[in-house]
C-alpha cells in the first residue's frame, strides 16, 4: 500500500518529534498505521509514545511461544498502564508449528527457520492491511541500523516509522524515569535488550547490548526488518 508524497511531506516534517510524528501518522493515514513491539527492554517509552498519540492504534505483539514469562508480564503491566486498548498477538497457525517444529526445538538447530515460522512469516501476513508500521529501532543499536532514517520507505511502497532512530540509550533511560516508566524486569539481570528466552543471554557492562541475542552465532536480525 503507498503512501501519497503530500502525505510522506508531513510526515517528515515531525521527524524530529516523536508524539507529533505519531499523531500526523494517525491523522494521515487513520487505521492503517499499526506498532511492532517486543515489550522488550527500551519498549516503554515508544509505547508511552503511542498511547500519547492515540492509544486505540493497534500494537502488534509477536507471540512465539518462546518468552520469558516476566516479558509476558511485562506486556500486560504495560498496556494496563499506558491504556492500550488494541495489543494484538500475533503468532503462527497450530497446524504450522505442528507440520515445521514437531519437537519444538527448531530454535536449537536452524534459528533462521525458526524465527521465518514464528516472526518474519506471521509479521508479513499480519502487516498486509498497513500503510505504516512503527518501529521502536535505533540507529545506536547496532552498525546494521546506522543509517536508519526516522520516515523509511520499504519495497513495495510500505513505510516504517522509526520515531526514536535518533535517540540515544541515556536519552531513553532518562525520559523513562521522567515519564515514571516501568523498566522491563530483566534489565537489572544484565539484559538489555531481550528477546525470546532460548536466544537471549545477559551481558556483561562494556558489550554491545545487543551481544546477547543468538550470541555465539553469526544471525543479529530475527528478519521482520531486514524483509522488504
Ligand atoms: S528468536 Fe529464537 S526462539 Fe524466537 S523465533 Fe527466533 S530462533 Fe525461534
Amino acid at each position: 500500500m503507498a503512501v501519497a508524497p503530500s502525505v510522506l511531506t508531513v510526515l517528515r516534517s515531525q521527524a524530529q518529534d516523536p508524539v507529533g510524528l505519531l499523531r500526523a501518522a494517525s491523522a494521515q493515514l487513520g487505521s492503517a498505521v499499526g506498532v511492532l513491539s517486543s515489550f522488550g527492554a527500551e519498549s516503554a517509552l515508544l509505547l508511552a509514545f503511542v498511547a500519547e498519540a492515540d492509544p486505540h492504534m493497534p500494537v502488534l505483539f509477536l507471540e512465539t511461544g518462546r518468552h520469558f514469562p516476566e516479558t509476558l508480564a511485562y506486556r500486560a503491566e504495560l498496556a494496563e498502564a499506558l491504556g492500550l486498548t488494541n495489543v494484538q498477538d500475533i503468532r503462527p497457525t497450530q497446524a504450522e508449528l505442528d507440520a515445521r517444529d514437531p519437537t519444538g526445538e527448531l530454535w536449537a538447530f536452524d534459528p533462521d527457520a525458526c524465527c521465518r515460522l514464528r516472526k518474519v512469516e506471521p509479521m508479513d501476513l499480519a502487516s498486509l492491511p498497513y500503510a505504516a508500521l512503527v518501529t521502536g529501532r535505533k540507529q545506536a543499536q547496532a552498525a546494521t541500523r546506522a543509517l536508519l532514517p526516522v520516515v523509511e520507505e520499504k519495497a513495495g511502497g510500505q513505510l516504517r516509522l522509526n520515531p526514536l532512530a535518533h535517540w540515544q540509550a541515556e536519552e531513553i533511560t532518562r525520559e523513562m524515569k521522567r515519564r515514571g516508566l516501568p523498566p522491563h524486569p530483566l534489565v537489572a539481570q544484565g539484559y538489555p535488550s531481550i528477546g525470546c528466552a532460548p536466544c537471549t543471554q545477559p551481558v556483561g557492562q562494556t558489550e554491545d547490548p545487543r551481544a546477547g541475542r543468538w550470541a555465539g552465532l553469526a544471525k543479529t536480525e530475527c528478519g521482520i526488518h531486514t524483509a522488504s
